[in-house]
């Protein structure tokens, strides 16, 4: 059995693809940042299944926590050979002329550091290079990357377009090394994510522009992730899967 690390796992597509992958036999390091009921859920739920898994506190935006992070998983006896880089956030709603540079920060810190400091500290496990036996990172992005979500996010949006650029970057420097780096793109996923903020009428709205009609589930991103990690994808790395229903 080998380890995979889903950030952001207590709820959500993290949450969704740790199940997942659970069932596809990897022992699961379920990340949450406070709520650790709800990563407990996550791990009492997968062992119910047969599987293996244990919850890590962290806030992947801080350097000492992922450092931590990390150190914990390598009491583990498997190696690690999955993550999922799935923790953001999102602030709604709010035009350009109204972004502070605290909010601007906070998303940054999480959506981009956060990426990278996992990364960084997975690459030092996984890479030929350290002795690691290679691996896989799959980053989650979003369909806001190519949109730039005018008037709602813009910061968010671009929070996106560089875990895009990290993932070609990464891709390329870590390819000789054992590692392959791909990203999804989700669209609108009914999360809670959206459970709070934005106009009345805003899921059913946006789901009208959606040429499928409907937002996605966290388990039809999670299929996609799952599969970026596996064998059958062993020859794709600095790919991207856009998962937004056509959009
Ligand atoms: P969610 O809010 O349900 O889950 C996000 C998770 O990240 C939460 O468990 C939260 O606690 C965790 N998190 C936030 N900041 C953290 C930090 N600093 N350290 C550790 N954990 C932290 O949202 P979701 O929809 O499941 O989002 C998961 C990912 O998918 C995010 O990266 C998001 O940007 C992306 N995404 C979501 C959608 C969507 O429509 N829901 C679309 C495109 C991309």
């Amino acid at each position: 059995m080998a380890i995979a690390l889903v950030t952001g796992a207590s709820r959500g597509i993290g949450r969704a693809t740790a199940l997942l992958l659970a069932q596809e036999g990897y022992n699961v390091a379920v990340n949450y940042q406070h709520n650790a009921q709800a990563a407990d859920e996550v791990v009492a739920h997968i062992i119910a299944q047969g599987g293996n898994a244990f919850a890590v506190q962290a806030d992947v935006s801080d350097e000492a926590q992922v450092d931590a992070l990390f150190t914990r998983i390598d009491h583990e006896a498997e190696p690690l050979v999955a993550l999922v880089n799935n923790a953001g956030i999102l602030f709604r709603q709010s035009r350009l002329e109204h972004l502070t540079a605290e909010r601007i920060n906070q998303v940054l810190s999480t959506n981009v550091t956060g990426y990278f400091l996992c990364c960084r500290e997975a690459v030092k496990r996984m890479s030929w290079q350290y002795g690691g036996q290679g691996g896989a990172i799959v980053n989650v992005s979003s369909a806001a990357a190519r949109t730039g979500s005018p008037g709602e996010y813009v910061d968010y949006a671009a929070s996106k377009g560089a875990v895009d650029t990290l993932t070609i970057g990464l891709a390329l420097e870590v390819a000789a090394c054992g590692i392959r780096v791909n990203c999804v793109r989700p669209g609108f996923i009914y999360t809670d994510m959206h459970a709070s903020g934005g106009e009345p009428g805003r899921v059913d709205r946006v789901s009208s522009v959606i040429p499928m009609q409907r937002g996605g589930q966290p388990e039809e991103v999670a299929q996609g992730i799952a599969w970026l990690l596996s064998d059958k994808a062993s020859y794709v790395t600095g790919s991207f899967l856009d998962l937004a229903g056509g959009r």
